[in-house]
């Protein structure tokens, strides 16, 4: 599970000194349609010992060696359409011609995405450079490349162009074939109906068990039999697979510790044999693996990008941990049993004894797969129930990368536009930083880990919102105790004041300013925008009516300052009369999400959804559209990666890793396509 940044961004840089690298870091790259592309720095790199280093460069390459398995994950044609837009970009002589540019513009996108749709909102994006152009481009694609791809131009054309092909990546909306209707590439020629069917007949029931599909495309062959395509090496995605084992090889020669040497090694076996048994062993090991300051993520694991939740995207990412930040977990996690007993949920809810939730703050060293260009900036693992519940889980909260957020965010404007007044504005500025990572850190470390499931219920019983449910859970925990007086008393928070930051602001970003991400008319599909704005608007829904602890109000705001001559507009903004009532609201939804949980209620899940989640006010939404993009920013962010460079000796022996913060956007990609594409473009 992870979790993604909230949209309001703060203005303060997050506490903690860090040594400055020679090079000051320019955090804003680039910027095109709603995306924006940032660097982050990798602090106390070189405070790592020679053997930390190497073992963060093999992973760092075999973390970079997967990418074209997303591509391919999230549509099938991504991989062609990719090949031959860097072809024509890299080899057509006019690079000033018009439509050479919005090619160009179209094809950082892509590279954004991972493919052709959107990254988040999952909606294929359209060129603006016409078909006529493209035809005529072809030429330019290298020839080894268009013998690759045989008649590829004619099956691409209207991929690209065609509005009504494909238009979805993961549709998530009821009433529909979901397989059928959403264009990743999880399954190919058979029905929604007939891989329920398929997974209901193969899932394994036993106490251990393994993750039916988590790792395999799942095919009705031509005799109509479904069968898996398991992603291993000699099986689907194997030359990627055989790379990323290749690093991973030389990674586990230099491993920390023999847990995790133990932990590569299962890594290996498992990408070697697909075998899910592996994969547990693996996960189990990992999850233990606590002593490690270098840690790492790489493989087949989120499965939103999958419409039945089931097969997961790959995603790497390579880190190590902040030590100074981590105390700050550690005092949570010492603390679990006691956020556990006294949470507003009800008692036959509760673990009776959470088991080693384990959560540190790290710099992240690369990001791949799932998690690049656009990153969580918190993870927890193994998504497996079974093994939290037997082994606990790692939890992690990114600091590098929200500081990045944090750094590039300095004086854009945005508080100041949709703030209700300079008091919320100064307690974003004072408590901001600090209130936004201790919420990741309640979020990762002990909101996902809370809680029981009542016998014989499943995470899979709140099918295709179970994820937004479960954010939700995560999010509210987080929330109810940010306030709690134990995390003044903990050290943890500065003061009984500092929650009221990260309330106002989720209540601003879950009702409102998250909108300004999506296009008018359409609905929220996201599982984290959607948790956002279902707890937002159902705390509006609840509040007392006759003194609302919360509410948006509507003031009438002079349209330029010191104008007297221009009608006033009426903006929109949120207010927060009553933050221990806004607390108390928080902490009844949390129980009522949990039972949801504990007891599998996927009617009440699903009327939750539908109810709070999904639906935006098209006025309101306007409104937030207007007012964002005054302020010419961009609504979604990512990142490029720093460099790895091994310095060796006459010998050839590595005496040192070389860190670069200049690499540009397009220049990156360039490479990764170069460098590490393995894969054949149609798999
Ligand atoms: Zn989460």
């Amino acid at each position: 599970m992870k979790k993604m940044l909230c949209l309001a961004a703060v203005a303060l840089i997050a506490a903690g000194c860090h040594k400055q690298t020679n090079q000051p870091i320019n955090y804003n790259v680039d910027k095109f349609y709603d995306l924006e592309v940032l660097r982050y720095d990798v602090p106390d790199f070189q405070s790592l010992s020679l053997q930390q280093k190497k073992l963060v460069y093999y992973l760092t390459e075999a973390a970079l060696q997967g990418r074209d398995i997303l591509y391919d994950q999230n549509c099938k044609y991504n991989l062609a359409i990719r090949r031959a837009l860097e072809s024509i970009y890299v080899n057509y002589p006019d690079k000033q011609d018009p439509q050479y540019l919005l090619m160009e513009k179209y094809l950082k996108r892509v590279w954004f995405s991972n493919g052709i749709h959107h990254h988040y909102n999952e909606d294929k994006f359209l060129p603006e450079f016409t078909e006529d152009w493209f035809r005529s481009a072809w030429q330019y694609v290298d020839s080894a490349t268009t013998q690759l791809y045989g008649h590829c131009l004619n099956n691409l054309v209207p991929v690209i162009f065609d509005p009504n092909i494909l238009p979805k990546k993961v549709n998530q909306a009821d009433g529909v074939d979901l397989l059928a209707t959403s264009a990743c590439n999880y399954y190919q020629g058979l029905t929604q109906n007939e891989a329920e069917a398929w997974y209901a007949a193969h899932k394994d029931n036993s106490d251990e068990p393994l993750w039916i599909g988590l790792n395999a495309q799942l095919v009705k062959d031509e005799q109509g039999n479904i069968v898996e395509r398991t992603y291993k090496v000699g099986g689907l995605y194997g030359p990627a697979l055989e790379k990323v084992v290749y690093w991973l090889e030389k990674a586990k020669e230099v491993a920390e510790t023999d847990r995790q040497k133990e932990v590569i090694e299962k890594l290996i076996e498992y990408n070697r044999t697909g075998n899910l048994k592996t994969f547990n062993e693996y996960a189990i090991a990992w999850v233990q693996d606590l002593d490690s300051r270098v840690d790492f993520i790489n493989g087949f694991t989120e499965v939103y990008g999958d419409p039945l939740g089931i097969t997961g995207a790959w995603e790497a990412m390579v880190n190590f941990k902040n030590i100074e930040a981590t105390k700050r977990t550690e005092i949570l996690a010492q603390n679990t049993q006691w956020f556990e007993d006294n949470s507003p949920t009800a008692k036959e809810y509760k673990k009776e004894q959470v088991k080693g939730v384990s959560a540190k703050v790290i710099n992240a060293a690369i990001l791949g797969g799932d998690s690049y260009p656009s990153t969580p900036i918190g993870i927890n693992l193994p998504n497996a129930n079974w093994i939290r519940k037997e082994y606990g889980s790692k939890s992690v909260t990114i600091q590098n990368i929200t500081d990045a957020y944090d750094k590039a965010a300095q004086g854009n404007g945005f508080n100041e536009e949709f703030m209700l007044s300079d008091n919320e504005i100064q307690m974003s500025r004072k408590y901001g930083a600090i209130t936004d990572n201790c919420h990741t850190d309640l979020h990762e470390c002990l909101g996902h880990g809370s809680g029981k499931l009542l016998p014989g219920v499943t995470k899979d019983d709140l099918k295709e919102h179970g994820s937004t449910i479960e954010e939700a859970r995560a999010d509210l925990f987080g929330l109810y105790y940010i306030a709690d007086p134990k995390m003044v008393e903990l050290g943890i928070m500065p003061d009984k004041e500092a929650y009221k930051a990260e309330y106002y602001r989720q209540m601003m970003n879950g009702a409102m300013t998250q909108l300004v991400r999506i296009e008018l008319g359409k609905d929220l599909e996201e599982a984290h925008m959607r948790n956002r704005q279902l707890i937002a608007n159902w705390v509006l829904a609840h509040v007392n009516p006759e003194a609302p602890e919360v509410e948006i109000v509507a003031i009438p705001v002079a349209k330029e300052k010191n104008s007297h001559d221009t009608p006033a507009e009426l903006k929109h903004y949120m207010r927060v009369n009553d933050y221990e009532g806004l607390r108390n609201l928080y902490g009844q939804l949390l129980a009522i999400i949990q039972q949801v949980t504990s007891t599998g209620d996927y009617a009440m899940a699903k009327q939750l959804v539908e109810t709070y989640a999904v639906k935006i006010d098209p006025v309101l939404h306007r409104e937030m559209l207007a007012r964002y993009e005054r302020l010419n920013l961009a609504p979604y962010k990512g990142f490029v990666n720093p460099v790895y460079t091994p310095v060796t000796d006459k010998e050839g022996n590595i005496t040192d890793i070389r860190i670069d913060f200049t690499e540009g956007y397009a220049e990156q990609h360039l490479r990764y396509s170069r460098d590490y594409s393995p894969l054949p473009t149609w798999n």
